[in-house]
């Protein structure tokens, strides 16, 4: 299973459901909701089209830095969950904020 799986497919680092970036920052402070949380790595791909094959080594991303610190998987900026899934609040987000880390689980 790939560390990384987001339905957010108009993000130019998205493949087939499966995020190619070379490092993905999740953030949301100190969320309480999944809602709270947010990809800052997003970018659309109407600005920067398919950015897939540009990573290190062409793989699926597995560098993942996280600073929501009041989820159960977040020890010291690092998520130890095995995979990630990364959704969004609408069907094409335009901005990050409109992107949410759908594992997040409160303390
Ligand atoms: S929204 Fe985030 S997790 Fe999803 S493909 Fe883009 S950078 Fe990767
Ligand atoms: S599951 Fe928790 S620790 Fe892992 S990326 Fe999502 S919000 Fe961060």
């Amino acid at each position: 299973m790939a560390k990384i799986n987001c339905s957010v497919t108009n993000c130019s680092h998205n493949k087939s459901a499966i995020c190619y970036a070379n490092i993905v920052n999740i953030s949301g402070g100190a969320a309480t909701k999944e809602c709270n949380t947010c990809c800052d790595s997003f970018l659309d791909y109407k600005h920067y089209s398919n950015l897939t094959n540009n990573t290190n080594d062409s793989g699926p991303c597995d560098a993942l830095v996280c600073s929501v610190e009041t989820c159960v998987y977040n020890h010291n900026k690092a998520c130890t969950a095995d995979g990630i899934q990364v959704d969004s609040h609408g069907d094409e987000p335009k901005i990050y904020t409109e992107t949410n880390c759908a594992t997040f689980k409160h303390r």
